[in-house]
């Protein structure tokens, strides 16, 4: 993994360039933003660029210290996760246990010009934190920590303080659209529609792309005409379920709640629960295409529901629309929460 594979995260790699190429790293950073964005993509191809032996505008891939990395058994690398419980479960925090045993690690001196990379991209508990800090005030020479989170408002601001902050943004829908039909294979239209529903996310939408979230758009498609053309007898909440229990491979509660991967975001869409919010996704994307098409006269973004629309259009209000979307918003939050999928289902289709 290198600097040129990110996509959409220019200015973040500019500054790093710039920082490296100068000799003015700090020690330590903090990563914020969205989920799926690439920051832990991104903290990785920082880290291996740091312990390459032969770096140039980017870590070369080739050196010793390239293949260790590569092979994860470089030990200037540091990356500290989650324990595991007694019947080895990863917990999804990292404990004040973790901080110790990294601070053990880090008083083995490493040599003279020499640099390690600790890196945290998991939730850290209060404990944890303080004893973060600690090691963040004093830090022992040649270490650059580098802190990954999608809520910096967990982390106590005496943490923040200690840090450089990096800001990733959203990736534009153009740019992960582009990526699709690229090197996915997806067709324009699909893409778009992709990208859309990611929200940002570069690895959600490769995820989305090759789980085939396409056809659930088509399925749900299907829904939401049967429901506009008989909507007294059309059992929607019947029809959703069908369309998640489908797709769905297990109910497992996720492990660490890390920065994922596109691997990682495969699997959880596995899950009925991610199906779930998946659907509730796209069907707040149709309503919201309703509301722009009616309030805006825009054209929809996704054409191939136009008529379907068109229909819906003719016997709901926008207010309607607008508490629609507001539900299916909620449910989402209760969804992430972990309340019960098909309950919850239920309720954002008749609230
Ligand atoms: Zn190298």
């Amino acid at each position: 993994m290198n600097f040129r594979e990110i996509i959409g995260q220019d200015p973040v790699t500019a500054f790093f360039r710039g920082a490296l190429k100068e000799h003015r790293l700090a020690h330590a950073y903090l990563f914020t933003g969205p989920e799926g964005v690439g920051k832990g993509t991104f903290a990785r191809a920082l880290a291996r660029r740091l312990l390459c032996r032969n770096p140039g505008d980017d870590s070369c891939g080739q050196c010793d210290a390239c293949r260790r990395f590569d092979a994860g058994n470089e030990l200037r690398f540091v990356h500290v996760t989650p324990p595991t419980d007694k019947k080895g479960v990863q917990k999804t925090v990292i404990d004040v246990e973790s901080v110790r045993e990294l601070a053990g690690r880090l008083s083995s001196r490493i040599a003279e010009g020499e640099t390690r990379v600790v890196l945290l991209d998991d939730p850290v508990g209060d404990d944890a934190a303080n004893a973060l800090l600690k090691l963040l005030e004093e830090p022992p020479p040649g270490n650059v920590f580098i802190l990954v989170t999608q809520s910096p408002g967990a982390l106590p601001s005496t943490i923040h303080s200690r840090c450089h902050k990096v800001r990733f943004r959203p990736i534009p829908d153009a740019r992960i659209a582009a990526r699709l039909v690229e090197r996915s294979g997806v067709a324009a239209e699909d893409a778009r529609f992709l990208a859309r529903l990611a929200q940002g996310s570069m690895g959600k939408a490769v995820a989305y792309a090759e789980e085939g979230w396409k056809d659930l758009r088509d399925r749900l498609r299907g829904v939401a005409a049967g429901r506009a053309k008989d909507p007294e007898n059309f059992d929607m909440g019947e029809a959703l379920d069908a369309l998640i229990k489908e797709g769905a491979e297990s109910d497992e509660p996720d492990g660490a709640a890390g920065d994922p991967g596109a691997a990682d975001w495969r699997k959880g869409l596995r899950k009925s629960r991610e199906r779930a919010r998946g659907c509730l996704a796209i069907l707040s994307l149709f309503y919201r295409d309703l509301v722009m098409i009616r309030e805006n006269g825009a054209e929809p973004a996704d054409p191939a529901t136009a008529a379907e629309l068109g229909a819906i259009l003719e016997k709901v209000s926008t207010e309607r629309l607008l508490d629609r979307l507001e539900t299916l918003l909620e449910a989402d939050v209760y969804l992430k929460r972990n309340a019960n999928v098909r309950l919850t289902i239920e309720w954002a289709l008749t609230a």
